[in-house]
């Protein structure tokens, strides 16, 4: 096992890193760029190591300051946590030449997945149902013509190198493409510096049902299934295990199909499959993140485990310390994500300083945040204040304890989501299950 890990990180998956190091006896050195002087991950870790300004590529995306405070700090691995450099084949890749772990799968399993393009190629190739789309990137309009003539109209124009619901256009006919072709194609230029595109046919209000998986470079076992489906701009607000669409026999389907995905690159670490299951009961592929996910903790919860400190044994070489038939998923539980950012001002951020702060608790309340009185949030940075992961012994429990813990929840100094969340969980679709990603366009607020 690792004596000290770096983590190159911030925010709350900086502490949920901390927080499984210490548990497992692992000395931490905390990286921060100066706008994170102050945080809780900077006073909890054993070290921290300022490695300079507030930007990103000064800081939490500057692979030569972080390997230079790893080789000072003397490390063995380091946790890149989710965002930032987790999905960097690059950062992997100076790791290992410096004799350092980095806690993720291997490089090459990074680069294949992280280019969406190849991931459904080769997902394709090991028999998972992948949505019908251009075999490859797509370079010009004339050929996204001629793919979506094909695959059939409305079609969505994806980034090769997407992430975080940035780079999508919906194309509902041959008029709009060239239009979105090139608006897609700056989009993805200027957020990933890659923009390259590909091309998926559109399905209308499926739902987005993940497998979280984790293996050890032979065997490979799934955790169950986590639903999505309630997004806003593609990007996740809040998330659930089990699905309510998902029957015991769609869940040993899905998750075999999950798992010889990961087996086919032969998967070491945690990842997750993503999917969606379309209205028809149909499910496809649509990409594999290759790190923990934000929304680990309702797996955690109905598989009663803990997924970060699976991962670090994982990376350290250990065998899976549990087979298929050890995986037993019991009661629901519900993860809202609250941001600095104001729902009635088309969620615009929010940042600043918070005033006064009251963290919840009581039966079935997991809060993960770094969030204290007088924390700034910074600009800098994605606007997540806090999960707030509710568990019960099946939905209902879970969603009015929920309810009940966003309304004693206390965030002065800054506008939040916890109002948005509350009207969605007061909606009479979501109580009774029925989801799909236009969810939230649909609602009527
Ligand atoms: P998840 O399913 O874990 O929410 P996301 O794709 O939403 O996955 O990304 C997780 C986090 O990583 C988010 O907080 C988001 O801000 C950040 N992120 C994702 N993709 C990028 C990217 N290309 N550049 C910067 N940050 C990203
Ligand atoms: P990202 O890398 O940004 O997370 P994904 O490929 O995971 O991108 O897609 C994010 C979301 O976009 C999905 O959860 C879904 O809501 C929507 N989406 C992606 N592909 C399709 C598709 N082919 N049809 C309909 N919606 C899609
Ligand atoms: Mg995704």
């Amino acid at each position: 096992m690792f004596k000290k890990i770096l983590i190159a990180n911030r925010g709350e998956i900086a502490l949920r890193v901390l927080r499984a190091c210490r548990e497992l006896g692992i000395e931490t050195v905390v990286v921060y760029s100066q706008a994170d002087a102050d945080s809780l991950a900077v006073k909890f870790a054993d070290e921290a190591v300022c490695i300079g300004a507030a930007s990103s590529a000064e800081s939490y995306l500057n692979i030569p300051r972080i390997v230079s405070a790893a080789e000072i700090a003397n490390v063995d691995a380091v946790h890149p946590g989710y965002g930032f450099l987790a999905e960097s084949p690059a950062f992997a890749e100076v790791l290992a030449s410096c004799n350092l772990t980095l806690i993720g799968p291997t490089a090459e399993t990074m680069r294949i997945m992280g280019d969406k393009a190849l991931a459904r190629e080769t997902m394709r190739a090991a028999g998972v149902p992948v949505i019908p789309g251009s075999p490859g990137p797509v370079s010009e309009v004339r050929i996204a013509c001629s793919v979506a003539d094909e695959i059939g109209y409305p079609v969505l124009i994806k980034a090769v190198a997407g992430g975080g619901g940035r780079g999508m256009r919906v194309v509902h006919g041959e008029a709009d493409m060239e239009r979105a072709f090139s608006a897609a194609h700056r989009e993805a230029e200027s957020a990933f510096g890659d923009g390259r595109l590909y091309l998926e046919h559109y399905i209308d209000h499926p739902r987005h049902i993940e497998f979280q998986v984790a293996g050890d470079g032979v065997q490979c076992v799934h955790f169950g299934e986590r639903e999505c489906s309630i997004q806003r701009r593609h990007q996740k607000l809040i998330e659930e295990s089990p699905s309510t669409a998902v029957t015991p026999g769609l869940r040993d389907e899905m998750g075999a199909v999950a798992v010889r995905g990961a087996l086919a690159v032969d998967y070491l670490g945690l990842g997750t499959m993503e999917f969606l299951l379309d209205s028809a009961g149909s499910y496809f592929f649509i990409e594999m993140n290759t790190r923990i996910q934000v929304e680990h903790p309702v797996t955690e919860l109905v598989c009663d485990i803990d997924l970060v400190k699976l991962q670090i044994r994982l990376a350290a070489g250990d065998r899976l310390p549990l087979s298929k038939n050890d995986v037993h998923l019991r009661g629901h539980a519900l993860e809202c994500r609250i941001n600095a950012e104001d729902p009635d001002n088309s969620f615009a951020p929010c940042p600043g300083v918070i005033g006064a702060f009251h963290q919840p608790g009581g039966p079935g309340i997991r809060i993960d945040t770094h969030l204290y009185a007088g924390y700034t949030v910074s600009p800098n940075y994605d606007s997540l204040l806090a999960k707030v992961i509710a568990y019960g012994t099946d939905r209902e429990e879970a969603r009015v304890r929920m309810v009940r813990t966003l309304e004693e929840m206390v965030i002065e100094g800054v506008k939040t989501t916890i109002p948005f969340h509350l009207r969605v969980l007061a909606d009479e679709r979501f109580r009774s299950g029925s989801l799909h990603t236009g969810f939230i366009d649909g609602m009527v607020v």
